[in-house]
């Protein structure tokens, strides 16, 4: 079975990162999120922070061991990531050094994959994890399985888990380990 996974706010915990920037960077706390900033500030931002909220995000509790789990069960990972969009060889080498320093075991990382669905059929994956619901929402049209890992309290048409406990949870009763 291959398990395709999204990097930002699914594997990694990005988004404490970049809200933490976000404050230097407006000096206000009125907006809590980069992402609604304009298109001019927000490109702003993202040259002036990608890099170092690419550095210093921590992965999410649990996902190391459960990926060393899945890895050791046979199953077979694909990072698919919208990374490498902007600067693509500075991207892949922060991403590559972040994922083998933290010790996270991959059999392919797929960059720049805005459609993640198209990498997901290519890949032949089985279930594809990620938090953004319209990404999953494309996968899933393309009758693929979909997980949305859950960052803040949402709601979801799709299968969601909390956490990577709930991860490896899910995919033992799905397909045993
Ligand atoms: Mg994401």
């Amino acid at each position: 079975m291959t398990i395709g996974i999204d990097l930002d706010d699914t594997l990694i915990d990005t988004k404490e990162t970049a809200n933490k920037y976000l404050k230097e960077f407006i000096k206000d706390e009125s907006l809590k999120d980069y992402h609604n900033l304009s298109k001019k500030e927000y490109n702003k931002f993202l040259n002036k922070y990608l890099y170092k909220i690419q550095k210093e995000s921590t992965i999410k509790d649990k996902a190391i061991e459960t990926i060393k789990y899945l890895n050791a069960n046979g199953f077979r990972i694909v990072i698919i990531t919208a990374r490498g969009s902007l600067n693509y060889l500075k991207s892949k080498h922060i991403t590559e050094k972040y994922l083998s320093q933290n010790n996270i075991i991959y059999d392919k990382i797929i960059y720049n994959q805005n459609h993640k669905y198209k990498a997901c059929q290519k890949e032949k994956v089985d279930l594809f994890i990620d938090d953004k619901e319209w990404v999953l929402d494309e996968v899933k049209d393309h009758g693929i399985k979909t997980l949305k890992f859950l960052v803040d309290n949402e709601t979801s048409k799709h299968d969601k888990v909390k956490n990577w406990q709930e991860v490896k949870d899910y995919i033992i009763k799905l397909w045993g380990g």
